[in-house]
C-alpha cells in the first residue's frame, strides 16, 4: 500500500532525501531507496509497503526473537514485509529482505508473482484490521520480524498508537540502523522492546558482509533506545572467521557493559550457511562456549547462546547469587525458580528491573 513518507527532505531537481535510516538516501524522480520500498513520485517520497504483510502473521514464543528478559514465555504476534536496508551476505530471510519491486501499477509494487513462487503470498491490512487480528489470538506482544521493520516506519507508528490502546507490547527485531529522528519518533510512540543486531564492532565488517557504511549508527540506536526506557537485547550471530576472534568478542562486550550496562541480555548465536555463504562452516560450539565465557568475565550478567544447545546459554541465573532462576530448553521453560514479585529465592536479588513483566510459568 503506497503511502506519504515521514521524515525526508526535498532538494532541487525533485530529488528527495530520506531519514528513515541510516543509509539516507538521495533519490532521484522515479527512483526507489535502497531498501527499494520507498519511492521519489514527483519530487514526494512514498513508502511502498504500508500494511503490506507476507501472510497475515503468526504466533511465537517471545524466546524466538529472541527475547529472555522481557515477558518470559509470552506469545508474540510475529509480523513482517518486504525489504531491507541492509544487503547480508549471510541473510536467512533473503527472499523477502531482497524482494524486488515492480512497479508496474497493476499488481501493487512488488514482484507478486515471484513471492507466490516462493511460497508467499502478500496480503494489505489497515491498522485497526491488524489489531483485531492480534487481539483475537489472544497475543499480548506484537513483534516487528524476519524483514527489517525500520523501514516500515510509518506503519509501525500508526499501529503502535493503537496497540497500545490495547494494552500489547511492540517489539522490533532490528538491524538498529535507525537515524536519530526516525529513534525519536518510534521512541515517543512508545515501542516497548528491541532486540538489536550488533554484527560486529567493525566498519568493514558492515561494509563487506551488509553493505552498509558503518556500525556506529546501530551502536547510537541501541544507547538511544536504552536511555528512553525501551528494553533492549542485544545479538551477535558469530560467523566462522568474520567476526569470532576473542577481540571480536572482547571488544563487543566491553562496549555493551559500558554503554548499555551489565544487566543487558546478550546473545551470542550459531551461523549456518545461507544466502551468498560469507563463510562455509558453521559456527563451532566451542566459539559460542569460547563468546559466553568472555562476555560473562567482562561482567555481562546475562548472557545467552542461541541456534545451538549449550548448557548454561539457555539459562537465565541470579547475577548475585548465580542461583538457576530461569531453566530453558528450546524456546520452553524446563523449570522457574523466582519468587512471585520476582525475587532470587536464595538470596533475595530483586529482578523487578531486569526482567520486565510477568513470567508465564
Ligand atoms: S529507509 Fe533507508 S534505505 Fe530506504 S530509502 Fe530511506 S534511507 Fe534509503
Ligand atoms: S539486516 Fe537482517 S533482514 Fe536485513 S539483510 Fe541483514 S540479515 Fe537480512
Amino acid at each position: 500500500m503506497k503511502v506519504k513518507a515521514r521524515l525526508f527532505d526535498k532538494l532541487g531537481e525533485k530529488k528527495v532525501k530520506c531519514h528513515v535510516c541510516a543509509n539516507e538516501c538521495t533519490i532521484l524522480p522515479d527512483n526507489v531507496g535502497i531498501c527499494r520500498t520507498r519511492k521519489n513520485f514527483d519530487g514526494e517520497l512514498y513508502s511502498l509497503i504500508y500494511g503490506s504483510m507476507i501472510s497475515a502473521g503468526s504466533l511465537d514464543p517471545i524466546e524466538k526473537k529472541p527475547l529472555y528478559n522481557f515477558w518470559p514465555g509470552a506469545i508474540a504476534y510475529s509480523i513482517a514485509s518486504i525489504g531491507c536496508s541492509f544487503k547480508c551476505q549471510n541473510c536467512q530471510n533473503w527472499s523477502i529482505s531482497q524482494a524486488n519491486p515492480t512497479d508496474d501499477g497493476k499488481e501493487g509494487f512488488y514482484d507478486l508473482e515471484g513471492l507466490k513462487n516462493r511460497g508467499m503470498h502478500l496480503i494489505e491490512l489497515e491498522p485497526h484490521q491488524l489489531v483485531k487480528k492480534v487481539v483475537k489470538s489472544g497475543a499480548k506482544t506484537l513483534a516487528y520480524t524476519y524483514n527489517e521493520p525500520l523501514i516500515w516506519h510509518e506503519w509501525i507508528i500508526d499501529t503502535t498508537n493503537l496497540l497500545k490502546k490495547e494494552n500489547i507490547k511492540t517489539i522490533l527485531v532490528t538491524n538498529g540502523y535507525s537515524t536519530p529522528e526516525a529513534s525519536q519518533e518510534l521512541i515517543n510512540v512508545g515501542i516497548d522492546a528491541a532486540n538489536i543486531d550488533i554484527k560486529s564492532m567493525s566498519d568493514d565488517f558492515y561494509k563487506k558482509i551488509c553493505g552498509v557504511k558503518s556500525v556506529q549508527p546501530v551502536l547510537n540506536t541501541a544507547k538511544l533506545f536504552k536511555e528512553n526506557g525501551i528494553h533492549v537485547e542485544i545479538t551477535n550471530l558469530i560467523i566462522p572467521d568474520l567476526n569470532d576472534s576473542k577481540n571480536d568478542i572482547e571488544e563487543l562486550s566491553k562496549w555493551i557493559f559500558n554503554n548499555l550496562g551489565q544487566n543487558t541480555p546478550t546473545h551470542f548465536s550459531a551461523y549456518h550457511p545461507d544466502f551468498k555463504t560469507p563463510s562455509t562452516k558453521r559456527t563451532p560450539l566451542d566459539v559460542l562456549d569460547r563468546a559466553y565465557n568472555i562476555a560473562k568475565n567482562i561482567g555481562l550478567n546475562y548472557v545467552y547462546v542461541g541456534n545451538l544447545p549449550h548448557n548454561k546459554g539457555s539459562n537465565t541465573y541470579c547475577p548475585n547469587c548465580n542461583h538457576l532462576i530461569i531453566g530453558r530448553r528450546g524456546y520452553s521453560f524446563t523449570n522457574t525458580n523466582i519468587t512471585k514479585d520476582k525475587k532470587c529465592p536464595n538470596c533475595g536479588y530483586d529482578f523487578n528491573n531486569d526482567i520486565i513483566g510477568n513470567i508465564n510459568r
